[in-house]
């Protein structure tokens, strides 16, 4: 039996409700800022020049909206498929999606690269470093785009504004903001759960008279440096608000607090910051692993040692794979396996590893007090673990000054500066590290509502909450197809495996439905009610406690119902739910998916 340190779990679980009480508050989702009107110019692209184009009129085989990892695997599978009359359709001006945004200072990736940077192993690319920044990973989703040929035929800042079913020629009509006007054949959707930037609803935020971006659209020209991370030489006379503390300003915070005048962060949760680790990836040693197969391998592992398999090693090794080796080292210590002495061992190794991070905190931070602010008050996974070797040390750098709200947020912007507990900081510009829309609808975050059999609307359809076969397939909407983790494997350490497993089957179903002739696959009610039901008979949500302090994992503290209990994953777990895909798309049955060829549809 292995010593634990003793803990005083009474005291703890009281800290953690009164801190997650004093977040609550009644607006939720509400409280965020749509980005429209005169707060649209937050979208603005700052990356890439607009051109100018004809309308597209045409007729192709598969459109795909989204230009991110989903558009790209899937993309690529198609290719490899053999359907070559592929057309993404993206917002942004290049490939990449969150990674094309997302190019403020320092962002890089959470998940280890060797199984966060999908096709790796295809397109012959060796990451630089553990945990790659985000140049590297956008040139990796231009290679891939330019490997799979997938450029020719894309649209770029283009937003899809209606998808409709045509029945009478079984065909989707496809309109966007640009005047483009086609049909396709088969649609898919990777949209992403992260690409629409909200703001806070801070009382005064339009009448700040100094300069602000969100985080998403970072702008170089007045920061100065670039994204690759040359020093941003605008700031060293600058005073600079950075609001929010979560994943996002983690990784800012640390390149701001080097360049700028004087840096105020403006906290209302701490982050839960654990060690990072970063080094770079010795080319001797990636040879000797990369051997055929080597990423299916990688990926598979991963899952394995954190979504119930039985991996015997841990090839990653990281503080995702951690958090679930000491869950099951306490499991392997129980006499007894029933759901409460599981749920008390999932509750220690929390416990355990969380004052392990308040721990990280006072061993960093050298202001006492600023200490004892950044320390996280919640179970690791109530909000997005974050992990950085540079965050908390970024406050012991003069000049850096940590403004904690106490759980209240900002109180007020004015034309000069941010007001937080009654003082007013002013500030030559503002920054918006606040996050994205996760707890609106799908159709809202999508830009655009499907129209499918019958006239009926996704938002409709889903009006009780989502509905689906495998997170892929909807009932009413023929040869339309889902690239996200929701009712698959809703695997979110890393949200890639879920996504190169949705494009493998979706090129396996197209390919099958042209090589026979079919002119539409559409899911049964039957299938999809089954799956729905077998989605409700599982252990529900893995994330979004209503005991956690509120964030986008649970709507923000308030309770969806019955829409939340349908964002699970497969009952099983991820890694058991890819083995029954995998079995699934291989039978050449497709099992709740009805194929209906032109006769039959015209008889
Ligand atoms: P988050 O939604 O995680 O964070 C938003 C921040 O803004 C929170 O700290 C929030 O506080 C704060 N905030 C909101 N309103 C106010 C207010 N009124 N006053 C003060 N603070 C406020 O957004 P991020 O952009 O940081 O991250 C979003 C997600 O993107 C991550 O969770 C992660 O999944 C992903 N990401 C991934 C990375 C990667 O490695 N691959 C890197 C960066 C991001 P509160 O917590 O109290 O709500």
């Amino acid at each position: 039996m292995t010593d634990h340190p003793s803990i005083d779990k009474d005291a703890l679980r009281r800290k953690y409700r009164e801190e997650r009480d004093k977040r609550l508050r009644p607006d939720g989702n509400d409280q965020y800022l749509r980005l429209r009107g005169t707060l649209a110019r937050y979208l603005d692209d700052p990356y890439t020049p607009r051109t100018e184009r004809e309308p597209r009129t045409d007729h192709v085989t598969v459109a795909f909206i989204g230009g991110g990892f989903a558009g790209l695997v899937t993309g690529a599978r198609l290719k490899e498929a053999g359907v070559e009359d592929v057309r993404v359709i993206e917002k942004g001006g290049d490939f990449g999606g969150t990674w094309y945004w997302n190019r403020y200072p320092g962002a890089q990736c959470d998940t280890a690269s060797l199984v966060y940077m999908p096709l790796l192993e295809e397109t012959g690319h060796m990451p630089t470093e553990k945990y790659a920044h985000g140049p590297e990973i956008l040139e990796h989703c231009r290679r891939i785009g330019k490997h799979y040929d997938l450029y020719d035929n894309a649209l770029f800042h283009t937003e899809v504004q209606s998808l409709e079913w045509d029945e009478r020629r079984s065909r989707w009509r496809v309109r966007t903001d640009r005047g483009d006007d086609f049909t396709a054949q088969f649609v898919a959707m990777g949209i992403g759960p992260l690409h629409v930037p909200k703001l806070p609803g801070i009382p005064g935020i339009q009448s700040f008279g100094g300069h602000s971006f969100h985080t998403s659209r970072w702008d170089y020209a007045y920061t100065g440096g670039d994204p690759l991370g040359a020093p941003m030489d605008r700031l060293a006379d600058k005073r600079v608000a950075v609001i929010g503390t979560g994943a996002t300003a983690v990784q800012c915070v640390p390149h701001l607090a080097r360049a700028c005048g004087r840096l105020y962060v403006f906290q209302r949760t701490p982050s839960s910051v654990d060690v990072r680790d970063n080094r770079p990836i010795d080319p001797e040693w990636f040879a000797k692993i990369a051997t055929p197969g080597w990423q299916r391998r990688w990926l598979e592992n991963f899952t394995a040692n954190q979504a119930g398999g039985a991996a015997e090693d841990d090839l990653v090794m990281d503080g995702w794979t951690d958090i679930s080796r000491r869950y099951r080292g306490r499991i392997q210590e129980l006499d007894e396996l029933t759901p409460e002495t599981m749920r008390a061992a999932f509750e220690d190794s929390d416990f355990e590893k969380m004052e392990e991070i308040r721990a990280r905190v006072d061993a960093v931070v050298r202001d006492r007090e600023t200490a004892r602010k950044l320390k996280a008050w919640y179970r690791q996974l109530c909000k997005r673990p974050c992990f950085h070797d540079e965050y908390l040390q970024a406050f012991n750098t003069p000049g850096t000054h940590l403004v904690d709200t106490d759980g209240k947020g900002v109180e007020r912007i004015t034309p000069d500066g941010v007001v937080a507990a009654g003082e007013e900081y002013e500030v030559d510009c503002v920054i918006y590290a606040s996050g994205f829309e996760v707890g609106t609808d799908y159709t809202r975050r999508a830009g655009y509502d499907l129209t499918g059999r019958g006239g009926v609307r996704l938002s409709d359809h889903w009006a009780q909450g989502m509905r689906s076969l495998h997170g892929i397939h909807v009932h009413g909407f023929p040869n339309a197809f889902l690239v996200q983790p929701t009712q698959g494997a809703n695997l979110i350490s890393n949200i890639p495996h879920n996504l190169t497993e949705a494009g493998r089957t979706i090129a396996l179903i197209v390919k099958y439905a042209l090589d026979h002739g079919h002119e539409e696959v559409e899911v049964t009610k039957e299938a999809e009610d089954a799956w729905v039901e077998l989605l409700l008979s599982g252990p529900g949500p893995l994330l979004g406690s209503p005991d956690c302090t509120p964030g986008y994992y649970n709507n923000e503290g308030q309770d969806l119902g019955l829409r939340g209990r349908l964002n699970v994953g497969y009952p099983h777990g991820a890694m058991a739910y890819f083995g029954y895909l995998e079995r699934w798309r291989t039978s050449d049955a497709f099992d709740g998916l009805e194929f209906r060829s032109a006769k039959a549809l015209y008889d």
